[in-house]
């Protein structure tokens, strides 16, 4: 990935730290993003001191504006865009449907789906431009299955999917790929809401017997990005220890 550059959303945490590190390794130029600046800058600095090209710009995904902010300093700074992983996400309210209030469940919707839109609506303009790319989404097994407490976020997950799949038809011909990624539960900070005994429920509920890890989610992420996944469109991937084949 030598000559190419790539976005991560939500890249200073959990599954988006360890796809931008991971397209450090493959030799890409990263641009980090997230609201959390530090966070964000350190990994920044941390490609950087390992001898790779990286930048850090914060931007809320649930603001249109900041997001083209975004993709215009993805381009200034490394002169194109070939990937873009819309990854940041919250795991919002939880409460039934009934209880849910108003305000969570627009937040939840805004951060987690319109935030997709936004990103693919500027990344496509940009890649466009330049004869191609990549987009990654990253869904969550509840783009495919229910979750009690959680429907909000399984409503943005589903849309992510119809998202995906009607983009990666629109722009096939133009050399632009989209895929979504489905993680079950992996260890991340999102998970801290979970309690200790939440999280062993959890637990029984992948056949393999375990979390996920961040970097099981970005070998995905970064494969379904690069050239490998040529012939690859408008699809859905879990990565998931099994949960959906219960
Ligand atoms: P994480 O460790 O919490 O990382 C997410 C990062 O995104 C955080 O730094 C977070 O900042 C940031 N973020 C939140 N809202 C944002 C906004 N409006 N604009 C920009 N950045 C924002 O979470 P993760 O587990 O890696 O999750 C990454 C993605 O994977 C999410 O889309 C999530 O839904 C999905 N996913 C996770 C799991 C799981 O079990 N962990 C399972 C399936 C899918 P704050 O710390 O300020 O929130």
């Amino acid at each position: 990935m030598k000559d190419k550059t790539a976005l991560v959303t939500g890249a200073a945490s959990g599954i988006g730290k360890a796809t931008a590190l991971l397209f450090a390794k493959e030799g890409a130029s990263v641009i980090i993003s997230d609201l959390q600046e530090a966070a964000g800058e350190a990994v920044a600095a941390d490609i950087r001191s390992a001898g790779g090209k990286s930048a850090f710009f914060k931007a809320d995904v649930s603001v249109p504006e900041q997001m083209e902010s975004l993709v215009n300093f993805s381009v200034t700074t490394f002169g194109r865009l070939d990937m873009a992983v819309n990854n940041a996400g919250i795991s919002g309210e939880m409460n039934a449907a009934a209880d849910m209030s108003i305000e969570g469940w627009n937040k939840v919707i805004a951060v987690n789906l319109n935030s997709v839109f936004y990103g693919m609506k500027y990344q496509l303009q940009a890649m466009l431009k330049t004869g191609g790319g990549s987009i990654v989404n990253v869904g969550s097994i509840l783009s495919s299955v229910g979750f009690a407490g959680a429907a909000g976020y399984t409503a943005a997950k589903h849309g992510i999917i119809g998202l995906t799949q009607t983009a990666a038809v629109e722009y096939a011909a133009q050399n632009i790929r989209i895929n979504t990624v489905g993680p079950g539960f992996i260890d991340t900070p999102l998970l801290g809401l979970l309690s200790e005994e939440m999280k062993k429920q959890v637990i029984t509920l992948h056949p393999v017997g375990r979390l996920g890890k961040s970097v099981e989610v970005a070998e995905l992420i970064v494969w379904l990005a690069s050239d490998k996944a040529a012939f690859v469109t408008g699809s859905y991937y879990p990565v998931d220890g099994g949960y959906l084949a219960r």
